[in-house]
């Protein structure tokens, strides 16, 4: 066992004892390291010094900020494989997922990169009095931005919304998971190296509390993890009128429809449902198949399931690696038994492990399943593919939405018309259709939760106008203007008058 502490991880001795908290390699239990969780006037001088940092940042040409971003992209890719190392040994996954962290992050900064200049830019709109008045409005950042984040994607959670939120302009404070706290802190020494000022992006370490004091000094919050914490943060955030975005849990379905290709109906509910061992927000969790292929999908679904190699080695052919946490694995087993309980059948795995490491759980694929067991309600966090035979795509809809939940979804179909109707039904951010969480891997595309999935978006426009504030300016160009004592002057009365009058027939003049 090597014991490395990472000189960059530790805090300023302090003459109190503060939290000590053990990071762990989840495959072979070594320690690699530990942090001391930051007290609240550690987290406000950290925050402060953001502050001070953030008009000389907003002050760069957007043009600036999105080429040292891009810089930053650069540097990452060339030292991926110590990325990829560094969120293997955190969390216990594959090779291949921990690429799909930084290739996912690259296109997220060259998508920001290429667009943020234009939607940064202020925009001229139509005034009530064209010509008199020009209203145009301006994108101002909030200030000093704050990102808590999950374990489950170290490096991609942790980063990708700093992204846009540093290119509109403000300053960032990151409280990564104190699970795998290296992966952040890895990414972010990069940004510096590359030459984003050390105070225009800092880190905290700690848990709850240090994330508690961060959301009670920052001008706006984004937040990525549970549901139940989520609810803390939008709390505290609405007491202090600070803008939040919330990314939380999911319990995504995804419909088999009869029409649809078998082979690659099984073989993608299998990626969907086991991508990072199931450990993914937008992970399928529940499965509806349509009466008339039940029985062969779930043939073919198994033939599938033989042939997925889950393993601690490295290469990019592995397909499944470990759970990061004892409490994702207790859930599993739990989830599983109680749907045993209540007539469920295991047809594939449902074992551990402990040949492959302490934290391996077989792909689990249960058939018998219904909305009685916690296995298709509540989030479960672990390789599990439980099948539910559903008479048609009408009760496949109806049953997806009934749940807490609304991530993402997917269906499988040949008719892709009808597919892309029936996926408009469903209740969630986003749904693929043949496919499964490429929704979350094309950045123009906003993504974010509907119900107790969470509120905002992240990618797409929408992902960084979030980390703006509009500001409207309206210029009266003093034409024909006299001094006067009421907003409207008599001729521009007469003027107003006129131009209701014609602008439902002039395009050109409408609002
Ligand atoms: P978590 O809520 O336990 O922790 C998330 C972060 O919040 C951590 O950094 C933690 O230290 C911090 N935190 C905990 N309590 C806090 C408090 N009271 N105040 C401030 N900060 C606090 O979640 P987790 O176990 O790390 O992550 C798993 C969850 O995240 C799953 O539910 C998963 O679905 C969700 N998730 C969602 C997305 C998404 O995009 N929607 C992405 C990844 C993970």
């Amino acid at each position: 066992m090597v014991a490395v502490e990472s000189p960059r991880i530790r805090t300023q001795s302090s003459t109190t004892t503060r939290e000590q908290i053990l990071i762990r390699n989840p495959v072979t239990d070594d320690i690699l390291g530990h942090i001391e969780a930051m007290t609240a006037e550690q987290v406000q001088a950290v925050v402060a010094r953001a502050k001070a940092a953030q008009p000389a940042w907003a002050a760069h040409p957007v043009k600036e900020r999105c080429r040292l971003l891009l810089k930053w992209a650069d540097v990452l890719w060339k030292h991926q494989d110590t990325a990829i190392q560094r969120i293997r040994e955190a969390t216990g996954k594959n090779a291949f997922g921990a690429w799909e962290e930084v290739a996912v992050l690259d296109s997220i900064a060259n998508y920001y990169a290429n667009h943020a200049p234009q939607w940064l830019a202020p925009q001229t709109r139509r005034s009530v009095l064209p010509v008199k008045h020009t209203a145009r409005v301006y994108y101002k950042p909030w200030g000093v931005a704050g990102f808590i984040t999950p374990w489950n994607y170290p490096l991609l959670n942790a980063i990708q919304d700093m992204i846009p939120a540093l290119i509109a302009g403000n300053t960032v404070v990151l409280k990564p998971s104190e699970v795998t706290p290296y992966v952040a802190s890895f990414a972010v020494d990069l940004m510096h190296e590359a030459g984003i000022p050390r105070d225009v992006v800092q880190l905290v370490y700690g848990a709850a509390s240090t994330g508690a004091a961060l959301v009670d000094s920052v001008d706006y919050i984004a937040f990525t993890g549970s549901t139940a914490t989520g609810r803390r943060i939008a709390a505290r955030a609405a007491e202090r009128l600070i803008g939040c975005s919330l990314e939380l849990g999911g319990k995504d379905p995804l419909i088999v429809l009869a029409d649809a290709d078998l082979d690659l109906a099984a073989s993608g509910t299998l990626v969907g449902a086991l991508e990072n061992a199931g450990q993914v927000c937008i992970s399928t969790e529940r499965i509806y198949v349509e009466a008339p292929i039940y029985d062969a999908f779930v043939t073919k679904i198994i033939d599938y399931a033989k042939q997925v190699v889950v393993s601690p080695a490295e290469g990019m052919e592995i397909h499944m690696g470990s759970l990061t946490n004892d409490r994702e694995l207790e859930r599993t087993e739990a989830h599983i038994a109680d749907a045993v309980a209540k007539g469920a059948k295991v047809v594939y795995g449902g074992k551990r492990r402990p040949d492959l490491g302490p934290r391996f759980f077989e792909p689990t694929i249960l058939t018998n399943v219904d909305h009685t067991m916690k296995v298709m309600t509540e989030e479960t966090f672990g390789p599990l593919v439980p099948l539910m035979k559903v008479r048609d795509a009408e009760e496949a809809i109806r049953l997806a939405n009934d749940n807490e939940y609304g991530l993402s979804a997917a269906i499988f179909t040949a008719d892709l018309r009808r597919g892309e109707q029936l996926a408009t039904r469903i209740d969630s951010g986003d749904v693929n259709i043949n496919t499964t969480q490429w929704t979350f891997g094309t950045p123009s595309l906003p993504m974010g939760g509907v119900k107790n999935s969470g509120m905002g978006r992240r990618n797409g426009p929408e992902g960084l106008l979030r980390f703006v504030r509009p500001q409207s300016v309206l210029v009266d160009n003093q034409l024909m203007s006299k001094p006067q004592l009421s907003l409207y002057s008599p001729f521009n009365i007469r003027v107003a008058m006129l131009l209701r009058r014609v602008r439902r027939w002039l395009p050109m003049l409408r609002i």
